[in-house]
């Protein structure tokens, strides 16, 4: 049981292998071809997956290029320092509860998409993506994988001088930038995963391993974030979740994305996202480095120097 959901050309399709099968046209219309859609009715996507030999496959996924399996998320949340090593990198406390904040959902990219940055300061975190697929209000712990369609990868693109402008540090804007989300490549289900508790997630800069930990280092795992977030909000069938990333971001060593670096973030079992950088303008506050922002820097490097 189980499935691979993918969104190819705006149309939903059940991944097996290297092949595709277009949603409506194998299930003769019982689903849309929103790829939305296709996560109100996760026991019978999985019914058809179980079939997927009986039918022709659409085309091969060499052929096409994937867009992000939940396109238009009705909220999309992101944690923050929420592995042990990235906090002291960043010279910040692990925080009591769950430091969450928002990606506009207009941020969602796919898999293979461009990120476009708009000053020289734009950085990478690795990051497991929980998405919704049964609704809820005040989830307990225990019920909560049972709220989740499946997992997938994502990159929480940020500018740091945006992230760090307002005072306090307003997360959303500087996470939020067109292209700022790339996810995918897939949304693999929980019964289609070995062991979804363990997975060896990593982030490589044009080849360059960046990033290299386990998902079983998350301080506030999936449960715990959907039981504390939805006592505050419902969660919606499609709601996204950036669970955190580890150690190894560029602002630590000043070792931003540059101009045609290709970003490539995996983690196993859900796959790979690859998304070339490409520098397409300065945003207005570009050249403004913020007092938040250099602080922050010199912290770090403050603080790698003592270690040394
Ligand atoms: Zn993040």
């Amino acid at each position: 049981m189980g499935f691979r959901l993918a969104n190819i050309g705006g149309r939903a399709a059940l991944v097996s292998g290297e092949s595709y099968y277009d949603l409506e046209k194998i299930s003769h219309g019982d689903f849309s071809q929103d790829p939305m859609e296709a996560l109100e009715a996760l026991s019978e996507l999985s019914a058809l997956d179980a079939q997927l030999e009986h039918f022709e496959p659409s085309g091969q996924l060499a052929d096409i290029e994937l867009g992000p399996p939940v396109p238009n998320p009705k909220n999309c949340y992101a944690v923050g320092l929420n592995y042990r090593n990235h906090a002291e990198e960043s010279n910040m406390a692990i925080p009591p509860v769950p430091m969450v904040f928002t990606k506009h959902s207009s941020c969602i990219s796919g898999p293979t998409a461009d990120i476009e940055m708009r000053s020289d300061y734009v950085d990478y975190e690795a990051e497991l993506v929980a998405v919704i697929g049964k609704p809820g209000k005040d989830i307990r712990r225990d019920d909560a994988w049972q709220h989740v369609a499946g997992l997938c990868v994502g990159q929480d693109i940020s500018d740091r001088p945006m992230q760090f402008s307002a005072a306090p540090p307003q997360f959303n804007l500087g996470k939020s930038f067109d292209t700022f989300g790339p996810i995918g490549p897939v949304l693999t289900s929980l019964e289609s995963l070995d062991d979804y508790h363990s997975m060896e997630i990593r982030c490589d800069v044009s080849g360059q391993l960046r990033q290299s930990d386990n998902v079983d280092d998350l301080i506030f795992d999936i449960p715990f974030i959907i039981a504390y977030l939805s006592e505050i909000v419902t969660l919606n069938t499609g709601d996204v979740i950036f669970t955190g990333t580890p150690a190894g971001v560029g602002v630590i060593d000043g070792k931003y994305l540059r101009d045609g670096e290709i970003l490539t973030t995996s983690i196993e079992g859900l796959g790979t996202l690859r998304n070339r950088c490409v520098r397409v303008a300065d945003h207005s506050r570009a050249d403004i480095v913020p007092e938040a922002f250099s602080k922050l820097v010199a912290a770090a490097r403050e603080k790698a120097a003592a270690h040394q």
